[in-house]
């Protein structure tokens, strides 16, 4: 079922979004080679407390970290360790945030140092899906649009949008209806004010399959090339859109 959210409820995660924003910046500022993924785990945590949010990730489903950091050809749900980052790596941080029993949800990719041409040009396209993917978010639009200005953006581009994976509705639950796919599928669900919404395009350099890692947490690219990953929560006003983080 899709929540139509109150202005009561949208002031909560709008706040909520913000506190994610300043966290994520933090994030960014500490993503340089040699640090150990869960660097920023902790970063996360100290964050949270600091700012008084929790972090949704956490036991979600029974993840075990505070949020999910993919290097590489890992698209999403990498579990944060002693794993460090090298030069020329691109590293997906995805953090959740809840607040007064709202979550928002938002994920930015990294290049660690200087990063080959190919690999900026993906985390570029995957940024700009994104864009494309929120400008069509309007009231009166469909889940539908969404999904295939994303695909179009990234396919036109010469990139793989993930498939098996989508964005969702977010609010009182981090997963919420609808589900937002990367590709077209149709018309889908009518978008109306109130709805918010985490608009989250994946995109490989390769084929669009996936696989899971050994943890069977971790989502990788089944060919082994890059993949990236961006995400806005998003909430669909009268005339408009309006990012939350
Ligand atoms: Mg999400």
């Amino acid at each position: 079922m899709v929540v139509i959210k109150s202005s009561e409820e949208i002031a909560i995660m709008r706040q909520c979004g913000r506190i994610l924003a300043g966290i994520l910046d933090r994030l960014r500022s500490e993503v340089r080679a040699g640090i150990e993924t869960g660097h920023l785990d902790a970063i996360m945590m100290e964050e949270c407390e600091k700012r008084g949010v929790r972090p949704s990730f956490k036991e979600y489903r029974g993840f075990p970290a505070n949020l999910c950091v993919s290097i590489n050809d890992e698209i999403v749900h990498g579990i944060p360790g002693e794993r460090r980052l090298e030069e020329g790596d691109i590293v997906s941080v995805d953090a959740g945030a809840s607040l007064d029993g709202f979550h928002t949800d938002a994920a930015i990719t990294v290049g660690v140092g200087r990063i080959s041409k190919a690999a900026g040009k993906l985390v570029a396209v995957t940024e700009g899906a994104l864009k494309a993917g929120v400008a069509r978010a309007a009231c009166g639009a469909y889940v539908g649009d969404i999904s295939s200005a994303i695909q179009r953006y990234v396919e036109s581009r010469g990139f793989a949008v993930v498939r098996e994976y989508t964005g969702h509705g977010v609010g009182r639950d981090l997963h919420e209806d609808p589900q937002i796919p990367n590709c077209a599928f149709g018309k889908g669900l009518l978008l109306r004010r109130g709805m918010t919404l985490a608009i989250e395009p994946m995109v490989n350099a390769g084929d669009w399959r996936t696989k899971l890692a050994a943890n069977e947490w971790t989502v990788v690219t089944a060919d082994g090339g890059l993949s990236a990953h961006f995400e806005h929560t998003i909430v669909v006003t009268d005339s408009d859109v309006e990012i939350l983080v």
